[in-house]
């Protein structure tokens, strides 16, 4: 594998954003250093990963481009931090869909002078990007949608939206019949809003072509992710971590074909007995908060102990794409309640009861061949760090090896976090 890897810098793009430039300059390098240590590092990588390792050299400079451009032909840029806005309708009226949560400790200090310090970071990471213009996604914008799912999110928005445009769908808490009738009126104004972004209603047809772009870039990482389940894996868990999180900065129909030439690698690799660890390696499967870029801590130090990780039950990672649409000869309505229902399966924490994520955790374990699970928790996140007590009591149950952990963005906890997961994957290897 190469050794050139470079984080590109493009000032003159980021001033025409209105960024604090000389602030971000220190920016590629950090991550440049971040990448070749976690990722470049990594031996007999998949040839197809020169792409998503592309992707990330030209994440603050091409990809930029390529989204101003989209900007300048009229199409809206609708930034996201859940994966219960639908993406389907925003492809559908021909826009561009970025997820903004942030996955850095750098833009927290950012937020800290605002907002209180004993909030998820993934929250006050976002809303520091923007605060400290120190992000070029959310420089280049047109507006964002949030939502309702937890309490420090929905009250940031109030906030965020004196610095940027912000939109809030009202999520729906439980999953009763009056809930799902909550959220198909929510999914109608979204349908409206961006309908009156671009002056143009969007057509049955437009609707069924957006439904059937994002089922199939969901049904590519369901295979990706089937063919990481073999044991021994032919990837490793970082690789498979980041290219779900480039999953919500690329374009759609892109992705979707380098994953497939992926997923062909990955056959044939496993063909010829060329795995990404030995067999005999432990397997774990990680929950639990997302893990948005470039938040790759925990997977650094698993695989850094010498396990793998084999499976992500998270919105970066299963909960994004176990789910697609049915369209078969139905209406906008008939599209609508089945894209509603879809988004309805989704099994955030925000939810009470969630039973169905515990049995859904089970299950991916299962499929997956791991053998423990590693619950993973951003700090002051209640409804995760709360849910952890059903999913440890399932897992003493169905005696499956079971270890939750609560951490942040800062390295802080490394050493000790190393040290909890070396003495997991010991009692994992019996
Ligand atoms: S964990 Fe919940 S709030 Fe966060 S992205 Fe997923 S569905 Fe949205
Ligand atoms: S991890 Fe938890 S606290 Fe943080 S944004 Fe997601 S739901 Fe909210």
């Amino acid at each position: 594998m190469s050794q050139s890897f470079q984080v590109n810098s493009d000032p003159e793009l980021w001033a025409s954003l209105d960024m604090d430039v000389e602030r971000f300059m220190n920016v590629p390098p950090m991550l440049t250093q971040a990448y070749m240590n976690i990722f470049m590092s990594q031996v007999n990588r998949p040839a197809v990963m020169a792409y998503f390792d592309e992707m990330v050299s030209n994440i603050f400079t091409g990809r930029i481009k390529e989204i101003v451009g989209a900007k300048a032909e009229g199409r809206p840029v609708i930034g996201t931090f859940c994966v219960y806005v639908p993406e389907e309708i925003i492809q559908a009226a021909n826009g561009v869909c970025i997820g903004l949560c942030g996955g850095s400790q750098g833009s927290i200090a950012d937020a800290e002078k605002i907002l209180p310090r004993n909030i998820c970071p993934m929250v006050k990471s976002a809303f520091g990007f923007k605060v400290g213009r120190i992000c070029p996604f959310f420089q280049a914008v047109d507006f964002v949608y949030g939502e309702t799912t937890c309490d420090a999110k929905k009250k940031t928005w109030e906030l965020l939206d004196q610095y940027v445009p912000t939109h809030v769908m009202e999520i729906p808490q439980m999953k009763r019949e009056r809930d799902l009738r909550l959220w198909i009126e929510e999914v109608k104004d979204f349908k409206k809003a961006i309908e009156e972004q671009v002056g143009k209603e969007i057509s049955e047809d437009d609707l069924k072509k957006g439904i059937e772009t994002l089922n199939a870039k969901r049904k590519a990482m369901q295979r990706l992710n089937r063919l990481r389940h073999h044991d021994p894996s032919p990837i490793s868990g970082r690789d498979m971590l980041l290219i779900q999180q480039i999953a919500f900065y690329d374009i759609p129909e892109r992705f979707t074909i380098k994953v497939h030439e992926l997923c062909d690698e990955l056959e044939d690799r496993i063909k010829l007995g060329n795995f990404a660890a030995a067999k005999g390696t432990p397997r774990v499967m990680v929950s639990g908060t997302p893990m948005a870029l470039p938040n790759w801590k925990l997977h650094h130090i698993i695989e850094g102990a010498g396990a793998v990780v084999v499976n992500e039950e998270s919105c970066i990672g299963t909960r994004y794409y176990k789910d697609t649409i049915d369209t078969d000869g139905l209406s906008m309505d008939g599209m609508l309640q089945q894209l509603t229902e879809r988004y309805m399966k989704i099994d955030c924490s925000c939810f009470t009861p969630n039973d169905e994520r515990i049995d859904q955790v089970v299950k991916e374990y299962r499929d997956s061949g791991a053998q423990g699970i590693i619950d993973y928790c951003l700090q002051f996140c209640h409804t995760y760090n709360i849910e952890a007590v059903k999913l440890r009591e399932a897992c003493s149950r169905e005696k499956i090896p079971f270890m939750a952990i609560e951490s942040d963005y800062s390295p802080e906890d490394v050493g000790q976090l190393q040290t909890r997961v070396e003495a997991f994957l010991e009692q994992i290897e019996g």
